[in-house]
C-alpha cells in the first residue's frame, strides 16, 4: 500500500503523519527511499552511495535476508544523510526512515529478526490462502492463478500450494466470496487437497484438516 509524498515540496522539518492501518513501516520507508532515488541529480555522493545503501539493506529486511546488525547499520547511514546531505530528496528521504524506524521500531524488529509482517505486506513473511468456510468452489482463482498454484474444481474447496505460489496477488480481488487471503506464519486449519465444498467442517471434525505454519 502506498501513501505518496511530494518531496520535491516537503520542507525538511516536515513531521510525518502516523502511518495508516494496513501500511507497513517498512515497506513505506523502502518507497520513501525508492522516490528519492528517483529524483535525485546523483551528483552528491552521500545521497547518491548513502541512498543505494539504504535501499538495500531495507530491500535485505523485507525479503527475509535481514541481519541482526542491519538496524543499527541503517540507523547510521541515514543518520549521516539527514546531517550531511545537501538536496531536499535525500534529507527527507532519511528523515522518513528515522521516522519509521523510531515510531515503528516493533515492527522493524519483527521484519529483521523474526520474519514477519504484521500489515501482511512483504511479500517474504506472508502466505496466500484460501478459506475453506468461504469457498464455494467456482474456480475463478484457479483461473487467475499465473502460476498454477491452486488446485481445485467446480465444488471442490480451493487449495493453494504455498511452494508454487508467488504472492503476486492476483487471486486476491476475484473471489466472489471473499475466500482468498493473505496469512501470517499462523494459518487457520486447511485442507491439504481439495474437497468437496460443505465438507470442510466435518472434515476438520475428523482431522482431516490440521493448522499450518508457513514455511520460514
Ligand atoms: S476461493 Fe473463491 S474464487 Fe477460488 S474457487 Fe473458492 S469461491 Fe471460487
Ligand atoms: S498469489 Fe499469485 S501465485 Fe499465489 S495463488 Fe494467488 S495468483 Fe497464484
Amino acid at each position: 500500500m502506498s501513501t505518496k509524498i511530494d518531496l520535491q515540496n516537503l520542507p525538511v522539518t516536515e513531521e510525518f503523519a502516523p502511518l495508516a492501518e494496513g501500511v507497513c513501516p517498512v515497506e513505506w520507508a523502502l518507497e520513501r527511499v525508492a522516490e528519492a532515488r528517483l529524483i535525485s541529480c546523483g551528483r552528491s555522493v552521500t545521497c547518491r552511495d548513502g541512498l543505494t545503501q539504504v535501499q538495500a539493506i531495507i530491500t535485505d529486511i523485507t525479503t527475509g535476508a535481514g541481519q541482526p546488525g542491519d538496524l543499527a547499520m541503517l540507523r547510521d547511514v541515514v543518520g549521516y544523510i539527514a546531517a550531511m546531505g545537501d538536496c531536499q530528496a535525500s534529507l527527507t528521504a532519511a528523515r522518513g526512515v528515522l521516522f519509521s524506524l523510531d515510531r515503528y521500531a516493533a515492527e522493524w524488529d519483527a521484519h529483521c529478526n523474526r520474519k514477519r509482517c504484521a500489515a501482511l505486506v512483504c511479500k517474504a513473511y506472508i502466505s496466500v490462502i484460501c478459506l475453506p468456510e468461504r469457498c464455494q468452489g467456482d474456480t475463478a482463482c484457479l483461473k487467475a492463478c499465473p502460476a498454477g498454484a491452486i488446485s481445485g474444481g467446480p465444488g471442490l474447496i480451493a487449495v493453494v500450494d504455498e511452494a508454487r505460489c508467488t504472492r503476486c496477488g492476483d487471486c486476491l480481488t476475484v473471489c466472489p466470496h471473499g475466500a482468498i487471503a493473505r496469512s501470517g506464519p499462523m494459518k487457520p486449519k486447511l485442507p491439504d487437497a481439495p474437497i468437496p465444498v460443505g465438507s470442510f467442517a466435518t472434515a476438520a471434525a475428523a482431522g482431516v484438516v490440521r493448522r499450518r505454519r508457513r514455511a520460514e
